[in-house]
């Protein structure tokens, strides 16, 4: 199975935007796998599990050009490796994580990761990220965080949803960061926007996704 990560890769650059930067999602997928998407050309591997990306971060040290994604749900007392190891955190999901990854920074003596505010523009059981109207509330007061470097907005949709809410929620997040633009915060820019997953990438491009992470299209389904 895995003789065909490079074909899948190729194929779906194929049909890739230029600006749209593909992110492997390797959580459970082994190292040698990545190695091959790594030789496909992929640079940009996200993984949801701390434990599980250091452990992968070991083996694959010698290419050092892997820009890493955290992408998982962060626990408060797992922050601080995220600052240290990923260069992108996708889901700030709450203010007290982004006290807390802030109040990090000012100790630690590193170049920050880029990071993601996670956003449900749907109704959604998903208990992570805010709604848009909580977002909107919230933002302000992240003006005080003047090292975080907020690039944008991250979504996941809810599971089982027709193509056409996945396009309404694409649109409202899109919609969304425009209207955090017109805002002009300090340190907030709205440059990426990370959505679609394998079952929904394409109308996440169509909708102004800069940022895709898919998985089991490229790897195929997962085990665990
Ligand atoms: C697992 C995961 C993906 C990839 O999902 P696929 O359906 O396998 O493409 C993307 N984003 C997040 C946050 C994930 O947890």
């Amino acid at each position: 199975m895995t003789g065909n990560i490079t074909k899948r890769i190729e194929e779906i650059r194929n049909t890739l935007p230029p600006q749209v930067r593909l992110i492997a999602v390797t959580k459970t997928v082994s190292v040698a796998a990545m190695q091959q998407a790594y030789d496909a050309g992929i640079r940009d591997f996200g993984e949801n599990k701390i434990q599980e990306a250091l452990a992968k971060q070991e083996q694959l040290k010698a290419y050092t050009d892997i820009r890493w994604h955290f992408l998982g749900h962060l626990q408060t007392n797992k922050a601080k490796l995220a600052l240290q190891h990923f260069h992108w955190i996708h889901t700030c999901d709450r203010a007290k994580l982004v006290k807390r990854l802030d109040h990090l920074l000012q100790q630690l003596e590193i170049t920050p990761p880029n990071l993601l505010l996670q956003v449900k523009p749907l109704a959604d059981p998903n208990k992570y990220g805010w709604t848009i109207p909580e977002l909107l509330e919230v933002l302000p007061t992240f003006q005080q965080y003047q090292s975080l470097p907020i690039k944008g907005l991250m979504t996941i949709l809810p599971l089982n949803i027709s193509s056409q809410q996945a396009q309404v929620g694409f649109e409202k997040v899109r919609d969304l960061a425009q209207q955090i633009e017109q805002t002009h915060l300090p340190n907030v820019t709205m440059e990426e926007l990370s959505m679609g997953m394998s079952d929904d990438y394409p109308l996440a491009i169509e909708a102004g996704a800069t940022m895709i992470r898919l998985g089991r299209t490229i790897f195929g389904e997962r085990s665990n």
